[in-house]
């Protein structure tokens, strides 16, 4: 008895001596996140890190032990007071969501159950697969398609596209590889179609070139006719198109496909179709706005990004796939040891089947969570809300003779510049850039920018639950007023 007591004493946990300490400093913890999130507005949206919170994280390799309150000390001094800032009220930059303390809490209880998503018979997989079948009702998938879901948007990307290969290969991909395709696959998507998808078609060894980039028209949405010409072209040339990739919500303006027409040139040519909905997809649970991604539910495969306009702590993206067999016949193995039993742990759904992962975290529970609490229909509201906030900026950027709006505005991204008497090109770019980083550095608004057919622009990003009206009115003012510092020559403040 006694030696067994002297044994069970020497084996180490991770676990704490004294759960009472824990319990105490989670308490803290919670406390001091819950007045992070409320207090965000009060806070600038970014700040630079000064030099001795950039030496922290030069630190070595911790070797000794050091108690878990201390541990806490240094992540709220050097990390929680340095966020990117996408969770504030005036972040607009490039295209993301700004999380939710429900999420918050989903992430953390998933953690706390642990369960990898693999796989299994147990309540997480269940709630997984739950969750693929809300998405694929918001967009009006039918029951029978599959999905699953991944890290983000360019990961549900990578999955559509892999099966859109796989199935239009013509041979085994997966047995004999890209080498043994007869004719070169060819995909298709506008000049504006997100960099993931370059990404994509090198993973999957087509190649850049493989992805034809077709140009836009003035609203920039893709050509459809000259989409139609690049196919036929490339079919007498000895291609063999494959995937026409339609993008709801370009990330450089929020631009939307027609994407019925090009579900019906799809048909027509027998191409696969896959949707690139990370941004628009969910516009779908919008009331007002829903017609404009009216053609997504003829899609063949769709990506989507819950952390993006459900605000889902990151990450989470959903690939769905209408044809369940095409998706699991492009990813399914089963290794001797993962195979199934009739009862028990190893009787449930293989999760692993529909992607590359093996392992999976629980990232469900932080959506259904968000979901459960809120009900789909105001996050749709939400949506809108965002919709109706850009077109309030672009109004008052139209009405102000010193902007100008440099794309049409069609959900929630606006595109505009300031002009400076008569410059334009390199100049104009300057001045508009140090604008937008005057902004940032002065803790007001976060902005990014881009070049949209040659023009160089700021860009506002309303992705955002705690945006208001009047935090666009004051970004307007701020913009005029430090426009009119940097044409006067006025160094920052
Ligand atoms: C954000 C985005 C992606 C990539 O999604 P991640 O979640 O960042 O991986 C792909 N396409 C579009 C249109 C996007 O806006």
């Amino acid at each position: 008895m006694d030696s067994l007591q002297e044994t069970t004493a020497m084996d180490e946990t991770l676990d704490p001596p004294d759960w009472a300490d824990v319990q105490a400093l989670s308490h803290r913890i919670i406390d001091d996140a819950v007045g992070y999130l409320r207090d965000v507005r009060d806070r600038p949206v970014w700040r630079e890190m000064p030099a001795e919170v950039r030496r922290f994280f030069n630190a070595p390799m911790p070797r000794e032990p050091a108690p878990i309150a201390d541990v806490y000390g240094d992540v709220a001094r050097n990390v929680m007071a340095y966020p990117m800032g996408n969770i504030h009220p005036r972040f607009w930059s490039w295209y993301m969501g700004c999380s939710n303390f429900t999420g918050a809490l989903g992430d953390f209880l998933a953690a706390i159950q642990g369960s990898n998503l693999g796989g299994g018979n147990h309540a997480a997989g269940l709630m997984d697969s739950q969750v693929v079948d809300w998405c694929k009702e918001m967009v009006g998938f039918p029951a029978s398609a599959s999905g699953t879901l991944v890290s983000g948007g360019s990961m549900a990307n990578i999955i559509g596209l892999t099966v859109a290969r796989n199935a239009k290969a013509g041979v085994d991909v997966r047995e004999r590889g890209v080498g043994a395709i007869p004719r070169p696959l060819r995909f298709y998507a506008s000049d504006q179609v997100h960099s993931c998808h370059r990404k994509a078609m090198e993973a999957l060894g087509l190649g850049n070139r493989a992805l034809q980039r077709v140009s836009t028209d003035s609203d920039l949405r893709i050509d459809v006719d000259a989409l139609r010409t690049a196919i036929a072209e490339d079919r007498a040339a000895g291609f063999k198109p494959a995937c026409i990739i339609g993008t709801a919500g370009t990330v450089n303006t929020g631009a939307i496909d027609d994407l019925r027409a090009l579900a019906a040139l799809a048909a027509e040519e027998d191409l696969w179709f896959h949707v690139d909905g990370c941004i628009g997809a969910l516009i779908a649970i919008a009331p007002e706005n829903r017609s404009l991604v009216a053609g997504i539910e003829q899609a063949h495969s769709i990506a989507l990004d819950p952390h993006k306009w459900m605000h889902a702590p990151f990450e989470a993206g959903c690939a769905l796939v209408r044809d369940a067999s095409a998706h699991r016949n492009t990813f399914a193995v089963t290794p001797e040891y993962l195979e199934s039993t009739p009862r028990g742990l190893a009787s449930g759904q293989w999760l692993h089947d529909y992607g590359l992962q093996t392992s999976r975290g629980f990232r469900a529970l932080k959506i259904w969570m968000a979901l459960r609490e809120h009900g789909v229909e105001k996050f749709g509201r939400l949506i809108d809300q965002n919709i109706a906030q850009a077109r309030h900026l672009t109004g008052l950027i139209k009405a102000e003779p010193a902007l100008e709006l440099t794309a049409p505005t069609t959900i929630n991204i606006v595109c505009f510049r300031h002009r400076l008497d008569g410059a334009s090109g390199e100049r104009l770019k300057a001045f508009n850039t140090e604008i937008m980083l005057r902004l940032q550095e002065q803790g007001i608004a976060t902005l990014s920018d881009t070049t949209v057919h040659g023009r160089h622009c700021l860009r506002a990003a309303i992705t955002n639950h705690r945006t208001r009206r009047d935090d666009l009115d004051l970004l307007l003012r701020e913009t005029l007023r430090i426009g009119k510092e940097i044409a006067a020559g006025n160094p920052p403040v």
